[in-house]
């Protein structure tokens, strides 16, 4: 990233991308206590800027800090750096993390800071290419018991496991990992949740210790809205050879579909690419959706 220039909204300033740094000593990094969105700007609007931004809030209450800004400004903050930086099709990344001023477990005082960045990110969509399919592999480490950890915000501490194992299977030649969760039921991949096709209906796993994506309820909104049956429920390993189809979906995963997770094989079909092109139409900006 050194070569990016542009600017970064840090705690209510505009900087340039350089000077966005932090202190060796923040809490954030040594105890990760840190909380992060990922969204996406399609022609200059952020799609679910609010929902993401509610959420940004949500998580760093989960990790006992309070955001010192409101959703408003904080979707206000992103559409600057959208704006500033010139970039219609970006992806954006807030992050909040406590600071330096007390080094220790506990640092109740410690700044609280937000810092916006954004860079192009087009969306390149070639339904042909996509309904190929992607690899996934099979990670050995598991989404960890919810009574272990805040299993629901979207934290930094929470994907050490998902770094590790989006590693390894890139080491392996695949694009990314399935997770168990601590039951062995299936959970999601590394960034991005997952949904099966059986006989015409949706089944996808409870979001009940890993993250409820905006796009799965996106997603969930379109197929229903197509008349097609979203079972959410506990779905086994040892089940996945019953469904034809399976995709993944999540902000920079949009919808995606899959044709292998470690020795299961699915045909991408007519289903997954029905909803990979009605979320391509919904993600547009509103001003300009053609309608249907
Ligand atoms: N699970 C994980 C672990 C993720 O990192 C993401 C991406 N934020 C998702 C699911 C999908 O979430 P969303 O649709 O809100 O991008």
């Amino acid at each position: 990233f050194d070569k990016i220039d542009g600017v970064i909204w840090y705690d209510g300033r505009v900087v340039p991308w350089q000077d966005a740094n932090v202190h060796v000593l923040t809490h954030g990094l040594h105890y990760a206590s840190s909380v992060f969105e990922g969204e996406r700007a399609y022609g200059g609007t952020i799609f679910k800027s609010t929902a993401h931004s509610e959420r940004l809030k949500r998580s760093a209450n989960i990790l006992d800090f309070e955001i010192p800004y409101s959703v408003a400004e904080i979707d206000a903050a992103k559409q600057l750096v959208i704006d500033r930086n010139s970039l219609p099709d970006a992806y954006v990344r807030p992050i909040a993390w406590r600071g330096s001023e007390m080094m220790g477990v506990a640092a109740p005082t410690n700044t609280i800071h937000l810092a916006i960045a954004a860079w192009n990110w087009p969306s390149y969509f070639d339904p042909a290419e996509k309904l190929k399919g992607i690899r996934i592999s099979l990670a050995e480490y598991r989404r960890p018991d919810p009574l272990t950890i805040p299993a629901l915000a979207k934290a930094g501490g929470l994907y050490m496991i998902c770094t590790i194992s989006k590693h390894k299977a890139e080491r392996q030649g695949y694009a990314d990992a399935m997770m168990l969760d601590w039951e062995g039921r299936v959970a999601e991949c590394t960034g991005a949740n997952i949904f099966f096709v059986k006989d015409g209906r949706i089944h996808t796993p409870i979001a009940d210790c890993f993250l409820a994506g905006i796009t799965r309820a996106t997603v969930i909104e379109l197929a229903k809205r197509r008349g097609i049956e979203v079972i959410e429920r506990r779905i086994m390993p040892n089940e996945l050879g019953g469904f034809s189809e399976c995709f993944i979906t999540g902000t920079a995963a949009e919808v995606t579909p899959v044709s292998e997770i470690a020795d299961w094989r699915f045909t991408p079909g007519k289903l997954s690419e029905q909803l990979m092109v009605d979320y391509t139409a919904e993600v547009q900006p509103k001003s300009t959706k053609v309608a249907a």
